[in-house]
């Protein structure tokens, strides 16, 4: 092959992202718990069976009254008292008052709550030093929710907040799209697990580790399936047995032009996966494909290469699975404080600090962007993307920076 004919061959990298995106379909929504929910996308619209509050309630400890019987001189009769949860209270007729509590509810004939900070009760009677309007402290039927109205709506991310709603409304399970569940597999003779003793030519599997954290930091369950041999029935088992408990599996190792590199072969045996060639550093070779209608990922070894792919393609798409319309990291264009250098023909995605003044981002690489060395990760706050046409950007000018790290 002549040296200039690879780049022919490299899949441009927009459209070969919008190709695997395009193929990886949002989960089909179930009846959750609503704490299993959390963090899930909601598929159906929630209405309220009756109003929150339900009934007219105090919202002070103090004295249920009606308005225009307080008068600061003279003393009311308590004729019962209100507590949250309680049973019926009796109607407060004129000139009496009702002790209640905050939750309470407000005895018929009382308009109004005087708080027990402005009262003083002696025999039966109590002295209120107040003059409250009518519907002070009190908080009506119906003010925070209408029956019949809609009240979540699907396609929202049910955070706290939205959990805390469907309980209000009686809810105890809600229908939402599930938390995808991803298989990590590391793929390579030469791996060992943490804490093990190296033997010569051996590493230590990191990339199990930072992809499944990945895939939780995604908002997905991430399982790590402990180390696989490169031989061909150790992957064969190891694929089929992960694809029985996964939304998408996520391989890395085995994907490059090595002898031993039967990742691909593998998975291009069990399914319908490709292997291509995409024009990014780091991150050239990809695998993708579904094997019994699963996503299938099949990811560089390089540490850097895995990291960079699964921001591309799997964080996107673990998105997708769950429903999500805010796919894509969120972005800041950013000056570089330092020229940096960009092979041709491939979209570039630089690990960088960034740090803000007042006109705004400026970026600076973290130090060596060899695709083996996670240090230059570990101190990134976002990867600077440069597109495929330019081999050198001067100090100045702006790249749009991706934003690692939890949403911002
Ligand atoms: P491969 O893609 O299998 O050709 O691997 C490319 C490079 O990444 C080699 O130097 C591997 O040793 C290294 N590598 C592969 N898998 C891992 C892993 N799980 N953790 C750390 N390094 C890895
Ligand atoms: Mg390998």
């Amino acid at each position: 092959m002549a040296a200039g004919a690879a780049f022919d061959e490299l899949a441009p990298l927009d459209s070969y992202r919008r190709n695997v995106l395009g193929q990886v379909a949002a989960l089909e929504p179930i009846d959750l718990g609503l704490l299993e929910a959390q963090g899930c996308v909601l598929a159906e619209d929630v209405t309220a069976e009756r109003d929150i509050p339900r009934f007219a309630n105090s919202a002070m400890d103090g004295y249920a009254v009606r308005a225009a019987d307080v008068n600061p001189d003279t003393p009311l009769e308590v004729i019962g008292e209100s507590a949250a949860g309680g049973g019926p209270v009796p109607p407060l007729r004129r000139a009496a008052a009702v002790r209640i509590m905050t939750g309470a509810e407000l005895p018929d004939g009382a308009d109004a709550v005087v708080p027990v900070e402005l009262s003083v009760e002696e025999g039966g009677k109590v002295l209120l030093r107040s003059t409250p309007q009518p519907g002070e402290h009190v908080r009506p039927a119906g003010e925070d929710v209408r029956e019949g109205q809609t009240v979540l709506t699907a396609g929202q991310l049910l955070g706290p907040a939205q959990l805390g709603m469907a309980a209000a409304l009686g809810r105890a399970r809600i229908r939402a799209r599930p938390r995808p569940r991803v298989v990590v597999l590391a793929t390579g003779d030469e791996l060992v697990e943490p804490g093990a003793s190296l033997t010569p030519g051996k590493i230590y599997d990191s990339n199990s580790y930072m992809l499944t954290a990945m895939v939780r930091e995604a908002g997905a369950t991430g399982f790590r399936h402990g180390i696989v041999g490169d031989t061909r029935r150790a992957l064969a088992e190891a694929f089929e047995g992960a694809l029985s408990h996964a939304d998408a599996l996520v391989t890395s190792g085995g994907v490059s032009a090595g002898r031993y590199d039967l990742v691909k072969r593998v998975l291009a045996e069990l399914g319908d996966v490709r292997f291509t060639r995409v024009a990014m550093q780091p991150g050239m070779p990809q695998a993708f494909g579904f094997i019994s209608g699963i996503p299938c990922f099949g990811l560089p070894g390089n540490p850097v290469s895995a990291f960079v792919s699964f921001e591309v393609f799997v964080r996107p798409a673990i998105r997708r699975l769950q429903g999500r319309e805010d796919i894509n990291r969120s972005r800041v264009s950013a000056v570089m404080d330092a020229s940096v250098r960009s092979p041709a023909g491939k979209v570039s995605f630089l690990r960088v600090a960034l740090r803000r003044d007042d006109g705004g981002w400026h970026a600076r690489p973290t130090g060596p962007q060899g695709s083996g060395i996670l240090g230059s990760v570990v101190a990134a706050d976002g990867l600077a993307e440069v597109p495929a046409e330019r081999t050198e950007v001067p100090a100045g000018e702006r790249l749009i920076v991706h934003l690692l790290g939890a949403d911002r």
